[in-house]
Order: structure tokens, then C-alpha cells, then sequence
């Protein structure tokens, strides 16, 4: 039949049709011979079939879906085409809704979780066919995809892990992973050999001031160097997490160490620059010495210190050669001293026989004072000499003033030399600071203080009643009272504070950095803290109470000033009932 023939023409050929084949006219039979004879491609397939095709299509991978499509199915084959229609289309709504939904993300977070977890049985390869089958299974339909791999992760997921981190119970993966191993294992060595260079070459070679940490060190370079597997670098991480701990605490000493070092060179030059007054080209280069540790110590710094030092122990030993010199200048003086007057003298051999007497004991001493004393000896014996001429006279009373000036040089010599070795900063009883050292740690503190704008206090102490407990249980007991005070002080106040002594039961403190109203917290903190720390004589529990005047120190202001006003300050708290702490009234800035 033509392709242009019109309906009519074309159901009029089907009816014929239909009888001549002596089919029943059911509407499948009619629609078959209609799309026959108007020559539509569609032979033998009829709405019917196509629904089928769709239902069949239907995901069935949750127990709901496969109950829909089953429902479906039935439906379809009892001819309800209505109700059949209705589900189709909820099936087709929900399905285009659930495919814009489908929240892939965790989805792929979870396969990729479940791929590298260990599940007992569960080779990476069967993995690798369970993923390909939901592919493959899905063909183009992502909705199925979904399913396919949600169903799949969710088996995955109710299989036990095993402890190793992968399984590998095949050959070929066997394989693969002792190809990984040997990749892995070239992998470790090489950082193995990095880590072992970095803690010989550069740690160790560091550590030459302290000689065991040094062997520590490379007792763990070597350790690293033997490190295969993670487990050996675990274990490495912890030995060396306990070496940087002694590495810092080792640091901080040797900081301390080196710091101690400095502050014991600057009290040394402080003083030496306070003894040697008269000398300036001695004190001069000790300034520069000063100026030189104050600054960010270095290597060319140590180096130039160690010259200037070099040239102070030179100068101290032309120190000692001209007290030599001049001892032995004096003693020559008085041999001739000696001589003269015997040739000068008229008297009787008894006379003589006394000079002789001065003249060996002069040869035999080295003791200036002893020299000194023969000579007076000598002048009183031989003041009854009559003397020839008036020039020998004269000649005699300029040697006796010239020996007289060397012995004034020695002396001041031999006190130089005296200081220089002394401890000249502290207190022989307490070991706290002397004036002297009040004196210098005063200046250092207050030129701090001044730059960083930090608070200062200056607190004088003084004991209660000392001379009664003195008088009562004797000096001894009233020096370990000293004692004890300070060091119930050196417990209460912070490391930074000053402790001087500055008379016999006087104490100045120096409380560097803190303001007014907290020192006066502090040393009233003292107070308490002898309540509590008694002192004990032969078991006996005495209690030692003082009195403190307290000031805050003002920028650039003499140390004596400030120590004036504390002072007042103390013997108001003296006069007002002892046993207290009174602060000083602020000086008032423009007077
Ligand atoms: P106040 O409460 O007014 O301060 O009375 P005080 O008795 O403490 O003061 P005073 O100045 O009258 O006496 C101080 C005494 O301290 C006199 C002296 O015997 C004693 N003293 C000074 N230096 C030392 C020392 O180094 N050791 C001992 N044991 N006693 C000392
Ligand atoms: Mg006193
Ligand atoms: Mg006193």
C-alpha cells in the first residue's frame, strides 16, 4: 500500500485484511495489520511489549524497587493499563528526583574509605571486579551506578577488617605488593641515610662542649641509618623526642654556664676598676674591658677582652715588680742608714755592737712593717749620738724621708695587690652583698630601671632588738640570727632581688621591677614568713622581727639618697612600734 493512502482507505484494508486471515479482532491483531498496511516499521511490537520493556527495565536493586516492579509486571499483564500508567509515572517521578539527589560525594568518600580498609577475604582484586561489575551492570544509567555501588559498599561494609593493613591472598597481588615493598623499602633507605647524615654531620659536629651528647648523638645517627620500616622510624622518633629534651635542658645550662661566666667577669673588672682609682691608663682599658662584655658577646669580642685582659695581667705585674723594687730600694737605704752612723758616731764599742745587731736583722727581714718598726728603734736608740757635721745631719733626715716614702709606696702596693684577690663584693658573715656590692648592683639596677622604664624599690631592714638577743644569748647566736634572716629573705624574694648587708644588723634590698605597693607586699611577706620559719637556738624557737622603711628609687638619683629616705622611713616603723613595714612618702617631682 502506498505510503500516501489516508486512513480510511488504510483501516478498510486492515478490516479486509483481518477477515481474510481469519484473525480475531482483538486490538493487538487490529494495530499489527494497521501499522502492516500503512507500512510502519513496527511489526509485532505493541504498547503492550514496550511497557513490558520498561518494567523489566525498572531498578530492582533495594527490596522496594524490586517490589514496585513487580507490582508493576502484574499489573501489566492483567491489562490494568490505568493503574499500570499511574505507577509508571510515580516510578518516573521519584526516579528523576532521586537522580538529581544522589549525594555522590559521600559515596565516593566511602568507596575510597572501603577500598584501602583491610577486609578479611576480601582481595584487591575481587575489589577491582565487584567495581567493574556495578559498571558494567548500570551500562549508561547513572542512577543505577548509584545503587549498584551503594549495594556493593554496603556488603563491603559488614565485612570484617583484618589487623594488616592489606590483604593479599593471591598470587598476583602477592606480587604486586613485593614489587611495592621493594620500591618502599629503596624509598626508606634513602631517608634513612638523609636522617643519619643530618644527625652526624650536623647535630653531633654541634655538640663538641658536651662530650655525651655528642655520643648520644651519633648513637642515634647509627640507629638511622639501620631504619627499614616505619615501625624502625617510629622508634627512632621516640628516642630522638627524648634527646631534643636533654638537648634543650643541656643548651640552657650551657647558657647559664656561659652567662655565669660573663657576670663573673664584669664583677671582677667592676672591681678592679674601683681599686686601682689612681691609675687611669689601668682603668681606662678596664672601662673599654666593661664596655666590651656588655654588649651581645661574640667571638671577635671574647678575643679583644682576652687582649685587654692580657694587658692588665701585664700591669699587675709590673705592680708586684715595683713593690720589689722598692723593698729592696728601703732595705738598701737603711744598710747605709746603718753604716753612716756608725762611721759618724763617737761612742763606745757597746754602741757599735747594737748597730751590728740592726744591721743583720735589716738583711734578714722581708717584712716591710718589721723594717719599718727597726728603723723607728733606731732613730729613738741612737738619739743620744752626737754628730760631727751638720751636713751628715742633713744627709741622715733625707734618707730617713726617702725611706720613709718608700715605705708609703709599699704599703699602698701591697693593699692594690691585697684587693685585687680579695672578695671584695661580699659579706664574709652572710655572703650577702656588701656596700661595695650594694654599690655597683645599685648603679646597674637603677640605670636598668631608668632605661626600660621599670619600676625600682630600695628597702632598708633593720633587726628589732638585736643588741638584747646579743646580750642574752651571746654573739654567735646573734650572727646565726644573720644568717637566718637572710636566708629566710633569699627564700621569700625572687633570684632577681638584691640582698646587701649594709651595717651590722642592717640589711638594703633591692627589688628590681616591681612598684611600691608591691614591695611593700614582699617584704611584709618577710615578716610572715619568720613567723613561720623559726629561728632555733639549742631547740628553742626565738622569734626575730624587724623594721623596714621602704622608697621607690627615682630615676638618676645617688644611691645615698634613696637609702636616706628609706632610712627615715625605717625608724618611723621603729618609732611607731617596731615589727612594721612603712613605706616612704614619694618624693614630690617639682618641688
Ligand atoms: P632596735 O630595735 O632599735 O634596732 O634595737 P637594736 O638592739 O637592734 O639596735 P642597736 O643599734 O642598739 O644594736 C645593734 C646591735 O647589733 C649592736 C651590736 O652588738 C649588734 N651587732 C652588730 N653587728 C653584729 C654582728 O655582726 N654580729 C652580731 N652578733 N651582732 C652584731
Ligand atoms: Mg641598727
Ligand atoms: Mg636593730
Amino acid at each position: 500500500m502506498k505510503a500516501s493512502a489516508s486512513p480510511t482507505e488504510i483501516a478498510r484494508e486492515t478490516l479486509r485484511l483481518l477477515t481474510a486471515r481469519k484473525l480475531v479482532p482483538t486490538p493487538e491483531n487490529y494495530l499489527s495489520i494497521y501499522n502492516e498496511v500503512a507500512g510502519n516499521d513496527q511489526t509485532g511490537f505493541t504498547p503492550n511489549q514496550a511497557i513490558q520493556n520498561i518494567i523489566h527495565a525498572l531498578p530492582k536493586a533495594s527490596t522496594k524497587q524490586a517490589r514496585i516492579a513487580a507490582n508493576l509486571e502484574k499489573l501489566a499483564q492483567e491489562h490494568h493499563w490505568r493503574e499500570v500508567g499511574q505507577a509508571l509515572g510515580e516510578v518516573v517521578r521519584a526516579t528523576a528526583l532521586q537522580a538529581d539527589n544522589k549525594p555522590w560525594p559521600p559515596l565516593l568518600l566511602e568507596l575510597v574509605k572501603h577500598w584501602a580498609l583491610p577486609h578479611a577475604g576480601l582481595t584487591q582484586k575481587h575489589k577491582t571486579e565487584e567495581l567493574q561489575k556495578a559498571f558494567e551492570g548500570a551500562g549508561d544509567n547513572v542512577l543505577e551506578l548509584y545503587n549498584n555501588i551503594h549495594v556493593m559498599l554496603q556488603n563491603w561494609s559488614e565485612i570484617p577488617l583484618t589487623k594488616q593493613s592489606l590483604t593479599f591472598t593471591e598470587e598476583h597481588d602477592k606480587a604486586t605488593a613485593v614489587k611495592m615493598d621493594k620500591a618502599h623499602s629503596e624509598d626508606m633507605a634513602v631517608c634513612a641515610k638523609l636522617v643519619q647524615q643530618i644527625i652526624k654531620n650536623g647535630l653531633a659536629q654541634q655538640l663538641e662542649h658536651a662530650p655525651e651528647l655528642k655520643e648520644a648523638a651519633l648513637q642515634l645517627s647509627d640507629t638511622a641509618s639501620l631504619c627499614l620500616s616505619m615501625n624502625d622510624f617510629r622508634q627512632l622518633e621516640s628516642k630522638l623526642k627524648s634527646f631534643w629534651m636533654r638537648l634543650a635542658i643541656e643548651e640552657q645550662t650551657h647558657m647559664a654556664v656561659q652567662e655565669g661566666l660573663l657576670r663573673l667577669l664584669r664583677l671582677l673588672i667592676d672591681n678592679i676598676t674601683e681599686l686601682l682609682s689612681d691609675d687611669q691608663w689601668l682603668k681606662s682599658q678596664l672601662v673599654l674591658l666593661r664596655s666590651l662584655t656588655n654588649q651581645h658577646i661574640n667571638l671577635e669580642l671574647i678575643e679583644n677582652a682576652e687582649r685587654n685582659i692580657t694587658e692588665i695581667i701585664y700591669k699587675q705585674g709590673l705592680l708586684k715588680h715595683s713593690l720589689n723594687e722598692a723593698r729592696s730600694t728601703m732595705k738598701n737605704m737603711l744598710t747605709m742608714f746603718i753604716e753612716r752612723l756608725g762611721s759618724l758616731s763617737t761612742s763606745t764599742g757597746e754602741h757599735h755592737k747594737k748597730l751590728d745587731r740592726y744591721a743583720k736583722q735589716i738583711r734578714q727581714t722581708e717584712d716591710i712593717r718589721k723594717l719599718h718598726d727597726l728603723l723607728d728603734e733606731l732613730l729613738h736608740e741612737t738619739g743620744g749620738i752626737q754628730l760631727d757635721m751638720v751636713r751628715s745631719h742633713e744627709d741622715l733626715s733625707n734618707m730617713r724621708k726617702r725611706v720613709d716614702e718608700a715605705h708609703e709606696r709599699i704599703r699602698n702596693l701591697e693593699s692594690e695587690l691585697e684587693h685585687i684577690g680579695e672578695k671584695v663584693r661580699e659579706d664574709q658573715l652572710t655572703s650577702a652583698f656588701n656596700r661595695r656590692g650594694l654599690a655597683s648592683e645599685f648603679e646597674r639596677e637603677s640605670a636598668r630601671a631608668s632605661r626600660n622604664g621599670s619600676p625600682l624599690c630600695l628597702a632598708m631592714l633593720d633587726i628589732d632588738n638585736f643588741k638584747a638577743l646579743n646580750d642574752t644569748y651571746g654573739h654567735k647566736v646573734g650572727d646565726d640570727a644573720l644568717l637566718h634572716l637572710v636566708s629566710v629573705m633569699q627564700s621569700v624574694l625572687r633570684p632577681s632581688d638584691i640582698i646587701a648587708r649594709y651595717g651590722g644588723e642592717e640589711f638594703v634590698i633591692l627589688l628590681t621591677d616591681t612598684p611600691l605597693n608591691e614591695s611593700i607586699k614582699i617584704i611584709t611577706r618577710v615578716q610572715r614568713q619568720l613567723t613561720k620559719q623559726f629561728f632555733l637556738h639549742n631547740n628553742e624557737r626565738m622569734l626575730i622581727t624587724f623594721s623596714a622603711g621602704i622608697t621607690t628609687v627615682n630615676p638618676l638619683e645617688p644611691q645615698e639618697v634613696a637609702i636616706e629616705r628609706a632610712d627615715q622611713a625605717m625608724y618611723e616603723a621603729k618609732h611607731t612600734g617596731k615589727n612594721r613595714v612603712v613605706a616612704a612618702r614619694p618624693v614630690a617631682e617639682n618641688p
